[in-house]
C-alpha cells in the first residue's frame, strides 16, 4: 500500500495552465461583468464564450461530468485540484462548465432525465446556453423539508403546482426550474414529494423579489410564489414520491467542488494577507515581526492545509469506492468544516488589512459573508454535524456495566490477568 501526495506530471502540467489562465483571463471577468449566470447577456457572450472554447481546446471543460455526457471522466481527486484555482474566481466555475447549481442539476438530469427531458434541457445545460435553478427552500423552513407543503395535483394530462419558495438562487437567470413539491400527502414522510421541471416561463411562477445578502440591493435568491403552474405529466423527475433520493444525486460532488473552491478563495486571502504583514511597518517594525500577527498567519495556513488534505482524501475516497453513500460522513465533515475555515481566514485577514480590510474596495467582507453562506446553503453545518456524530457512534456499542469498559481498575485487573503470570515469575528470580 503507498502514500502518495503528488500529483502525476502530466495533470500538474494543467493545473499549472489552469493556474495562470484564471489568474489572467478569468479573475479580471469579476471586476467587469455581473453575474457568471447572466449567461443571456450580450456582455457575457462576448467575453466569457472565447474563453470557455480555450478550455474546451485544453480539454478541461465540464470535468465533473462523464465522457458520455461531454466531460472527462477525471474522477474527484483531479476535480478538487482544479476547483481549488477556479475558486480564486466567480467566473472560473463557468468558464470551466462546472457551476453550481447546474452542475447538481445536470447530475439529477443525467440520471433520471428521460430521452426528450435530456434533450430540451441538459444539452443546451452542459452547454452553458442556459442556467437553471433548483427550488425547494420555503420559507416556513429549509433545514427540515418535511416541511414543505408546496403541492402539485394531477389534474388530466398535467401537474399544478402552488405554493411559495425562498432563496431559490438563479431563478432570475434561469430558463428552467426544478421544484420539489407534495404530490402525495397520505404517503409516508419520505415518499410524499416528488420533483418537477418547470420551464420558467410558465404562466403564474411570479417572482416576488430577489433577495440579496446584508446591505446589498437586488440579490439573486428568488421569493418565488406558484399559482396554478401547469406542467405536462412528462415534467416529472424521477418517479412519483422520489424527490429525496433524486435531491440525493446533486449533494454528494456538488459539496466536495464547493469546498475546494472555498479553500482557493480563503487561500487568496491568505495571499493577500501575507503580502499586506511584509508590506505595512508600525511601531518601528513590520507587521509580520510582531508575534500576533506570526500567529494568525500559521494558523490560517495550518487550518488551510489540515482542510485540505481532509477534502482530497474524501475525493480519493470516493474514486475508490464509486459510491457517495460509503463517504457520507466524511462529505458531511467536510461540508460543517468549510465555513470555518473560509470565516476565520478571511477575518484574519481583514482585520489585518485594518480599515481598508473593511472597506467596500477591498474583497475580505464579501468573503466572510460568503463563510455565512457556506454554512446554510444545502443545509446548515448543525445538520451536517448531527449526521457526522451519528455515523462516528455507529461504530460503538454500548458497556452493560456499572463503569465504562476503560474504567482503569478494571483494565488493570484485566492487564494483570494477562500478563501477571509473567510479571509474578520475573520477580520470583530476582
Ligand atoms: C446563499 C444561499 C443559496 C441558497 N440557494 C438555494 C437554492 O438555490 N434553492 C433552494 O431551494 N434553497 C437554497 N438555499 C436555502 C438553503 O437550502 C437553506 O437556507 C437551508 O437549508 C437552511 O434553511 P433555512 O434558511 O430555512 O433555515 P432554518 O431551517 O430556519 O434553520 C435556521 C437555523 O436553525 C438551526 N437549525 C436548523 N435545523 C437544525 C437542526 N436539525 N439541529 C440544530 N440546529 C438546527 C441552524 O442554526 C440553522 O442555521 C440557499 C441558501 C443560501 C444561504
Amino acid at each position: 500500500m503507498a502514500w502518495d501526495f503528488e500529483t502525476d506530471p502530466e495533470f500538474q502540467k494543467k493545473l499549472d495552465w489552469i493556474d495562470e489562465f484564471v489568474r489572467f483571463e478569468v479573475e479580471p471577468l469579476d471586476h467587469v461583468l455581473g453575474s457568471p449566470y447572466d449567461v443571456k447577456n450580450p456582455k457575457n457572450i462576448k467575453l466569457v464564450r472565447p474563453l470557455q472554447e480555450k478550455v474546451k481546446a485544453q480539454q478541461l471543460w465540464a470535468c465533473h461530468l462523464g465522457p458520455e455526457l461531454g466531460g472527462q471522466g477525471y474522477g474527484q481527486v483531479k476535480l478538487a485540484l482544479m476547483n481549488e484555482i477556479l475558486g480564486r474566481s466567480h467566473y472560473g466555475p463557468t468558464v470551466f462548465g462546472c457551476q453550481a447549481p447546474d452542475t447538481g442539476n445536470a447530475e439529477i438530469l443525467a440520471h433520471y432525465g428521460t430521452a426528450a427531458q435530456k434533450e430540451k434541457y441538459l444539452r443546451p445545460l452542459l452547454d452553458n446556453e442556459i442556467v437553471s435553478c433548483f427550488s425547494m427552500t420555503e420559507p416556513q423552513g429549509g433545514a427540515d423539508p418535511l416541511l414543505f407543503t408546496t403541492s402539485a395535483v394531477k389534474e388530466g394530462n398535467e401537474w399544478v403546482i402552488n405554493g411559495e419558495k425562498w432563496f431559490s438562487s438563479n431563478a432570475k437567470y434561469a430558463d428552467f426550474f426544478i421544484v420539489m413539491a407534495v404530490t402525495d400527502p397520505k404517503a409516508p414522510p419520505y415518499e410524499r414529494m416528488s420533483m418537477l421541471i418547470v420551464p420558467a416561463d410558465t404562466p403564474g411562477i411570479d417572482i416576488l423579489r430577489n433577495v440579496g445578502y446584508g446591505a446589498e440591493g437586488e440579490g439573486s435568491h428568488a421569493y418565488i410564489r406558484y399559482t396554478d403552474v401547469r406542467v405536462p405529466l412528462d415534467h416529472m423527475l424521477g418517479k412519483p414520491g422520489q424527490a429525496f433520493v433524486v435531491a440525493q444525486v446533486r449533494l454528494g460532488g456538488g459539496r466536495i467542488h464547493h469546498a475546494m473552491r472555498s479553500l482557493g478563495e480563503a487561500r487568496k486571502a491568505l495571499d493577500m494577507m501575507c503580502e499586506r504583514v511584509i508590506s505595512r511597518s508600525t511601531q518601528e517594525g513590520r507587521l509580520s515581526e510582531k508575534q500576533m500577527v506570526q500567529e494568525k498567519i500559521a494558523d490560517s495556513w495550518i487550518e488551510l492545509e489540515q482542510f485540505r488534505l481532509l477534502v482530497l482524501r474524501t475525493a480519493w475516497m470516493i474514486d475508490k469506492h464509486k459510491d457517495y453513500r460509503v463517504v457520507r460522513k466524511d462529505i458531511a465533515a467536510i461540508k460543517a468544516a468549510m465555513p470555518k475555515v473560509l470565516h476565520d481566514v478571511a477575518s484574519r485577514a481583514l482585520h489585518l488589512h485594518g480599515s481598508l480590510g473593511l472597506s467596500n474596495e477591498m474583497p475580505f467582507m464579501g468573503q466572510v459573508i460568503s463563510s455565512y453562506f457556506l454554512a446554510l446553503a444545502d443545509g446548515p453545518t448543525e445538520v451536517h454535524k448531527v449526521t457526522v456524530a451519528k455515523q462516528i457512534l455507529r461504530n460503538y456499542r454500548p458497556s452493560n456495566e456499572l463503569f465504562p469498559s476503560y474504567h482503569l481498575p478494571r483494565v488493570r485487573e484485566a492487564a494483570q490477568e494477562k500478563y501477571g503470570d509473567i510479571l509474578d515469575a520475573i520477580d520470583d528470580m530476582i
